[in-house]
């Protein structure tokens, strides 16, 4: 039986922590952290993820907004918006709830975010901090899986590491973070991809498996090395008539097969998900302080 690495709970204690600084700022006479999202378009899975930062933002006393745009929006009247907002000494964080349309270059819309409110860490100087092993904000998704697994004690020092996708928003900087020094570095990681050879030959070696794949149950039990961490960053609708939504999410591991045979294991959903958004949060009161900081010093 694995032991289940609850992100729900993780991230509850992340956000209390959080939490108790807005206070701390408030009680200064300083405005708490804000965070805005656009949001383009009416995709089911886009408006959950979007509303859920929203909630987490008021649970702890961000200020929290979103901007909503239809499908039709042009490019440049995101970048106008987005300008807008790098401006607005008022915003600590900016988020572009990806996909967009495909009228529009999301290249050139997280490029065109202020690298010091782009909280989500996609933007090409934040990558390439992170890269150089230079403080700045971290890739939210990634950057949760690493709090997931301080959490609870799970050290990476000489560990082998197969990271499944390379994608620029998980498995690229979750194998950089996880290959860098620190206390959540250190590890000798093995980057693997659709291209990739006897893939069960890799992951069955690995001390830790971090899935971002995107195919539901990919990574099954025969995979795994017993004794194995598995962290499941998939999230993708399956059909379920069992569900009122007609849905549920499922992750890149069939639970059912490895659970028995890893050592720890993260659950979908409940395991990455609110992690991302601790995360995100984490980001955002860093981009506050810094703001905090540069207006002080
Ligand atoms: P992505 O951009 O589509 O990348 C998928 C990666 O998986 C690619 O590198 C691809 O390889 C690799 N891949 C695809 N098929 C493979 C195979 N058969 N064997 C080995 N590798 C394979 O996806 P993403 O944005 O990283 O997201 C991955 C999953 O995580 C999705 O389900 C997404 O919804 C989820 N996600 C969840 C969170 C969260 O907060 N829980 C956050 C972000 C993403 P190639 O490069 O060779 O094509």
């Amino acid at each position: 039986m694995a032991q289940i690495l609850d992100g729900r709970e993780v991230s509850a204690a992340i956000k209390e922590q959080l939490k108790r600084e807005v206070s701390a700022m408030v009680d200064q006479g300083l405005r708490p952290p804000h965070l805005v999202a656009i949001l383009v378009g009416n995709d089911g899975g886009s408006m959950t993820y979007v509303s859920a930062k929203e909630k987490a933002c008021h649970e702890i006393g961000f200020l929290g907004s979103v901007i909503r745009y239809e499908n039709t929006v042009t490019e440049q009247e995101l970048l106008n918006k987005i300008d807008e907002i790098n401006r607005n000494d008022q915003i600590d964080g900016l988020i572009v709830q990806l996909p967009l349309p495909k009228h529009i270059d999301e290249n050139r819309v997280t490029l065109a975010i202020a690298p010091h409110k782009d909280v989500d860490g996609f933007h090409d100087v934040n990558m390439g901090r992170l890269a150089k092993g230079a403080d700045g904000v971290k890739p939210a998704t990634p950057y949760g899986i690493t709090l997931i697994l301080k959490h609870y004690g799970i050290t990476t020092e000489g560990k082998h590491v197969v990271v499944v996708g390379r994608s620029n928003i998980v498995g690229r900087p979750m194998s950089i973070m996880l290959s860098g020094p620190g206390e959540t570095g250190n590890a000798t990681v093995t980057v693997t991809h659709s291209k990739t050879k006897d893939l069960a030959s890799w992951t069955r070696s690995a001390d830790i498996i971090v899935a971002a794949i995107g195919r539901p149950g990919f990574i099954t039990g025969d995979m795994v090395k017993p004794g194995a961490v598995v962290i499941d960053v998939g999230t993708t609708r399956v059909d379920d008539d069992s569900k009122k939504a007609g849905w549920r999410l499922s992750g890149d591991v069939d639970f059912a097969s490895v659970e028995p045979v890893a050592g720890a294991i993260t659950p979908v959903p409940g395991g990455v998900g609110p992690m991302t958004i601790a995360g995100l949060l984490a980001n955002t009161m860093l981009a506050r302080k810094a703001q905090i900081h540069a207006q002080t010093a």
